[in-house]
């Protein structure tokens, strides 16, 4: 059933409210799901600005070994404060007695990857100016660039309908188009909302590329111009 999720308290900097935050699993390129390690004993920080190379962790899988970079843990209190979630500093170690599963072939090894084939995808659809979203989406990353505001899913779990809707309300208020890249598909409530919102969604496939997954996506995908 993979990776035991952890979840510990986590007390915002800013108003004192009490949060329970769950870490989420990502896929190792193995095929097992990692997730990063919390320290319940650490305390959260307030993120201030953002730099990108602060903003990932490595996760090392406890299956095979290998580490992947993955965004740090994050939690957006009500209040309006994003609180930096504490990780174990003693996480990392390779569990003992770990089996390592047969090898599989797949290119896309950390969030980085499935960011950097979202953007190669963009770049095909006449998107030369992609750049991090200034508003952090609920799971995975957030990309925009001038028309469309984009949300690239890297973990384990089915994108939601709720993960749909937060997408297409952030590209309403920007007057740009949402567009979802998911690694682990989408819930099935959240196609049919998909469909209704006009929002294309595609599945990052294990060699990186971007598979139209309804009728919007299929119709932008009809448009890029490969060069
Ligand atoms: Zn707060
Ligand atoms: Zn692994």
């Amino acid at each position: 059933m993979g990776v035991m999720s952890e979840t510990i308290s986590v007390c915002c900097t800013a108003c004192g409210r009490r949060h329970r935050y769950t870490a989420p699993s990502y896929p190792c390129a193995c095929g097992a799901p990692v997730a990063p390690r919390l320290d319940p004993r650490g305390s959260a920080t307030a993120v201030g600005h953002r730099a990108w190379d602060e903003e990932w962790i490595g996760v090392r899988c406890a299956a095979c070994g290998a580490e992947g970079r993955w965004p740090r843990p994050e939690l957006g209190c009500p209040c309006g404060t994003v609180l930096c979630v504490p990780v174990d500093p003693a996480a990392g170690r390779r569990a003992p007695g770990s089996r390592v599963p047969a090898h599989r072939s797949v290119p896309i090894r950390s969030a980085r990857d499935a960011v950097t084939a979202a953007v190669l995808y963009l770049r095909g659809l006449g998107h030369r100016d992609v750049r991090r979203a200034d508003q952090r989406p609920l799971a995975g990353i957030g990309l925009a660039a001038p028309g469309v505001v984009v949300q690239v899913d890297p973990t384990v779990g089915p994108a939601s309908v709720r993960d749909v809707e937060c997408l297409w309300l952030t590209a309403m208020a920007e007057s740009a188009r949402g567009v979802y890249f998911s690694l682990a598909g989408y819930a099935e409530e959240a196609r049919v909302r998909a469909d209704l919102l006009d929002v294309p969604l595609f599945v990052l496939d294990p060699t990186g590329v971007p598979r139209p997954a309804n009728a919007p996506a299929a119709a932008l995908d009809a448009t890029a111009g490969w060069d």
